[in-house]
Parts: C-alpha cells; sequence; structure tokens
C-alpha cells in the first residue's frame, strides 16, 4: 500500500492491543500501540495519525479527556471507542466530544477493520472537504483581489467608463464618467440608468446596444454634446458577451473632445481664410495678364508694362503672404525648436532701427531711443525678438506720416521688461483695436488704402510673444498715433539693476 494510513491503538490491555494489530497489519495500515492515554498523546504530538482506537476507561488520561486533547492537536483524526463498558450514555458523551464511532469488546476482527475502513474513508472526505473549501475561500479571495484591482486601474483612467447590466441599471463607473456626464450621487451599483443620465442620445444608444439580436454590432460611436459647462464627448459603446456569445450589458467609454473640436474649428476658420485672401491678390494677378494677352493694348508698350507692372506688384504682396503664412506654422510648429537663452533685446531692437533707417529716411521719420542702461536680459530665442521687433518697427514707419517719429523706450517692473514702441502715425480706430491681433485683420481707412500688408505681422508678433510667456498691448486713437508694448519676462538670475539714461 502506497503511504498507508497510520492508526494508533491506545489501550491498557495488551491481549486487546496485539488482536487490534494484527487484524490490521494484515490490512496494510501501518500500526502504533500505546498503553495508555498519556503515552498515546505523545505519540500523537510525535507523529500525526488518521485514526485512533482508544479505550475509555485507561489509568491516567481516561478516553473521554484523551479525545479532546488529540482534537486539539488535529481536529482531522478520526477516534473509534472501544471498550468493554459499552453503554448508551458512555457512547453518547464520548460521540459528543467528538468521537467518531463505537465499537463494543469483545470484537471480530472483521468488524474491527470494517469500521476502520469506514472511518478512514470518513477522514479522506472531510479532508477533501476541507481542501475544497480552502480552494473555494482561495478563489473568492484572488476574485475579491481582481475585482478590487479592476476598480483602481479603471478609476485611474482619462477616459469615463460606464457599465451597464441588462436590467438598465449602472453597475461599474469611475471618477472621470461623474465628471464628464455630471452623475451626482451615485456610489452604489445597481442604480436605474435612467434616474442618472439625462442625455437622451447616450440612453437610445445604450437602448439600441442592449435591445439589438445582431451579435455582429460590435461597437457604436457617437458624439455627444453636454450643457452646463458645454462641452463634447465622444462615446463608443460597445456589447459585453460572456463567453458563449450571451449578451450581459454595455460598456461605454467617454472621451472629452471640446478642445480638438476647438481646434478642428479654428483649423478650418483659418484654412477658408487663407483661400479668401490668396484668391484677390491671384484674380488680380489673372486680370492684369489677360489685359496683356488679348492684345489690348496694341501696340502700346508703356501701357502693356504698365499692367505687367501691376501683376508684378500683386504678386509681391501675395509672396509677402505666403512667408507670413510660413512664419506662422513655423512658430507654432517650431515652439520646441526655440533657443531660449538670457537676450539683450536693447542690442536687437538698435540693429533694427539701423536696418529700417533708409526706409524712415524715405519719409524723413526720426528715431528717439530711450533705454535705462542695464536693463536686464530677457528669456529668449534671439531670432524670434528679431521677427518681433523688425515687424513693430516696420508697421510704425510704415503707418506713420512724412516728418514723422519713433520713440523706443524700456522700462522694468518686478516681473517684465517692457518695450515700447510709440509713432506718430495715422493711429487706430477705437472699433478696430480689439481685432488687431486677429489673422489677415487690416484696419480700413483712407490712411490704410495706399499701404500694403498681410495682415499677419501682427498675429506673427503675438503668437512670439506669447510663447514667450509674456504679452503685447496696443494704445492708440485714429490720427494721434500708436504705442504698442510688449512685455516680456527675465532671464532667470537676472536683477533688475536699473539706471535711467539721460
Ligand atoms: P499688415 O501691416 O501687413 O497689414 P499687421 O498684422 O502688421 O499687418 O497689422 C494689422 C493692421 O493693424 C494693419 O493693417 C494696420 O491697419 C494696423 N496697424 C498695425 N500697426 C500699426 C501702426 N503702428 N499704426 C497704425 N496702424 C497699425
Amino acid at each position: 500500500m502506497e503511504n498507508p494510513a497510520h492508526i494508533l491503538v491506545v489501550d491498557d490491555e495488551m491481549g486487546i492491543r496485539e488482536a487490534c494489530k494484527r487484524a490490521l497489519a494484515e490490512e496494510g495500515y501501518a500500526i502504533d500501540l500505546a498503553e495508555d492515554g498519556t503515552i498515546g498523546l505523545q505519540r500523537v504530538k510525535d507523529r500525526s495519525c488518521d485514526l485512533i482506537l482508544m479505550d475509555l476507561m485507561m489509568p491516567g488520561i481516561g478516553g473521554l479527556d484523551l479525545i479532546k486533547k488529540v482534537h486539539d492537536i488535529d481536529p482531522e483524526i478520526i477516534i473509534v471507542i472501544i471498550t468493554g463498558y459499552a453503554t448508551i450514555e458512555t457512547a453518547v458523551e464520548a460521540t459528543k466530544r467528538g468521537a467518531y464511532d463505537y465499537l463494543p469488546k469483545p470484537f471480530t476482527p472483521e468488524a474491527l477493520t470494517a469500521l476502520v475502513k469506514r472511518g478512514l474513508e470518513k477522514r479522506e472526505l472531510r479532508l477533501e472537504a476541507q481542501k475544497l473549501h480552502h480552494e473555494r475561500e482561495q478563489r473568492l479571495l484572488e476574485l475579491a483581489g481582481e475585482k478590487s484591482r479592476i476598480r483602481t486601474i479603471i478609476g485611474c483612467m482619462a477616459d469615463g467608463v460606464l457599465v451597464t447590466n441588462l436590467e438598465r441599471q449602472l453597475v461599474l463607473w469611475n471618477a472621470s464618467a461623474v465628471k464628464m456626464l455630471r452623475l451626482g450621487g451615485t456610489d452604489e451599483s445597481g442604480h436605474p440608468l435612467h434616474r442618472y443620465i439625462k442625455n437622451t442620445s447616450l440612453i437610445e444608444s445604450l437602448e439600441s446596444i442592449l435591445t439589438s439580436r445582431d451579435e455582429h454590432i460590435s461597437m457604436i460611436s457617437e458624439e455627444l454634446q453636454i450643457d452646463d459647462p458645454k462641452s463634447v464627448l465622444m462615446a463608443a459603446l460597445a456589447p459585453v458577451r460572456d463567453e458563449r456569445g450571451e449578451l450581459l450589458g454595455a460598456v461605454t467609454v467617454l472621451r472629452d473632445i471640446t478642445k480638438l473640436k476647438e481646434i478642428e474649428k479654428v483649423k478650418s476658420q483659418f484654412v477658408s481664410m487663407v483661400a479668401h485672401e490668396l484668391r484677390a491678390p491671384l484674380a488680380a494677378i489673372e486680370g492684369w495678364l489677360e489685359v496683356v494677352i488679348s492684345g489690348e493694348a496694341g501696340g502700346d508698350e508703356t501701357q502693356k508694362r504698365q499692367w505687367l507692372e501691376r501683376a508684378k506688384e500683386r504678386s509681391k504682396s501675395l509672396l509677402a503672404l505666403v512667408s507670413d503664412l510660413l512664419e506662422i506654422n513655423k512658430i507654432e510648429a517650431g515652439k520646441v525648436a526655440q533657443k531660449m537663452e538670457p537676450v539683450q533685446v536693447t542690442q536687437i531692437i538698435r540693429k533694427t532701427v539701423d536696418f529700417l533707417k533708409p526706409e524712415a529716411d524715405r519719409k524723413k521719420i526720426s528715431f528717439k531711443i530711450k533705454f535705462p542702461d542695464q536693463l536686464p536680459a530677457v528669456q529668449a530665442d534671439v531670432q524670434d525678438m528679431e521677427k518681433l521687433f523688425m515687424n513693430l518697427i516696420s508697421n510704425a514707419i510704415k503707418y506713420n506720416v512724412d516728418n514723422g517719429s519713433i520713440t523706443v523706450k524700456g522700462t522694468v517692473d518686478e516681473n517684465y521688461v517692457g518695450f515700447h514702441i510709440k509713432d506718430t502715425g495715422i493711429g487706430i480706430a477705437e472699433g478696430d483695436l480689439p481685432r488687431i491681433f486677429d489673422d489677415f485683420f487690416r484696419a480700413e481707412n483712407k490712411g490704410t488704402s495706399q499701404i500694403s500688408g498681410t495682415g499677419l505681422g501682427l498675429t506673427i508678433a503675438k503668437k512670439i510673444v506669447d510663447s514667450h510667456f509674456g504679452h503685447i498691448e496696443v494704445a492708440s486713437h485714429l490720427n494721434q498715433g500708436s504705442t504698442f508694448s510688449v512685455y516680456l519676462p527675465y532671464a532667470p538670475h537676472t536683477t533688475a539693476g536699473v539706471k535711467a539714461e539721460p
């Protein structure tokens, strides 16, 4: 017998002990013998056994006490009482205390082996049940762990998650879903869906998933408009099925696409504005070329030349527009490519003024530059600074009057270094001021009608200033000149030790 059952016989009568040993050894069991309760208990402590044949009346520890002491050590040991003093009362008492059965002396070897066999089977069953119980407990523990892990993961997701059963109850959801759909007061599962979800479009889609007989439906995607505060959600709804394909409910994943939608709108507005702005000069160029080609001018070379000059003029402004568009694109795409370093903007402004001087001289415009010495450096990209002041100073010349002047000043406060470009030009009407930094905006008045431009210079200037965490402002009155002020943060570790320049 592989791993034979181990049986202990505790009896003070040697004849009984030996008789038991003989009968059981023949069945292949491993046998241990003890002549009283104390030795018997020691044997159990030394080497546990499967079944004990135990006399009730013994010197020292009696059988009834021994039952308890043995079961304190191992409650699964089967105890069979063998005694010559069999009475119903003692039998009942012994079983009450945990004995399995009772065999009155004298007994036949067959009766003994049959009872031992039954007892061992009983033990086998008990151990098996215990093992199953333990496994089930373990599994339940794992399931509980799994459930809380899933809850934790879903709880951390930025996307909203909602799980609904066939009874139209909410069974699982996360904080993002609560925030996106403004689900108030739901902290336990089993709530009816209609009470919490007010969005009719989402309810309808859930219904169509939960009532669909079509096993091929794998997902429904739709945009949800949410009021208060206004937002747009992308909802992806999918059926939840068990391994046999039976529908159990629906899972909804929600993503906030409000920002994306806004970007999309701005993009499409920008594209249509660009198309519109490109169309006008292209149509004009085509028109001038057409009259030249049609031969309308006959042999008049001067007339032809004039028309071609006009076409060239418009193509120049078209090129300027495309260059500005490319510039905007570069700023948008190249924010990461900016090389931010401490920059002395005063030097950049002085160089720009020198560069634009011939243009200013043509209109007899004079420059005054008033920088305090030791103006702190700003944290900036040199090329961006060059573009920024090129745009602002060339505008101050372009929109100035003959014999006008331009004053450039530097100031400093506790957070920013300020650069102020003041001109004595045509100024900007109050109604135009709010739109002055918009894409393609050009003020329309008799002062500007003869001046060409793209309406993108100030857009570029603002984008540059924004990308440097600064701000740009304008103060202007029609026919009284304008002042554009740029404020840029100091470079780190630069102190504002300023002494006014005379
Ligand atoms: P552009 O000069 O190419 O038209 P900008 O974006 O630089 O484009 O300027 C937008 C509009 O703002 C100009 O068309 C003009 O009407 C107005 N503007 C800009 N700078 C000045 C200024 N210094 N004085 C008066 N008007 C200005």
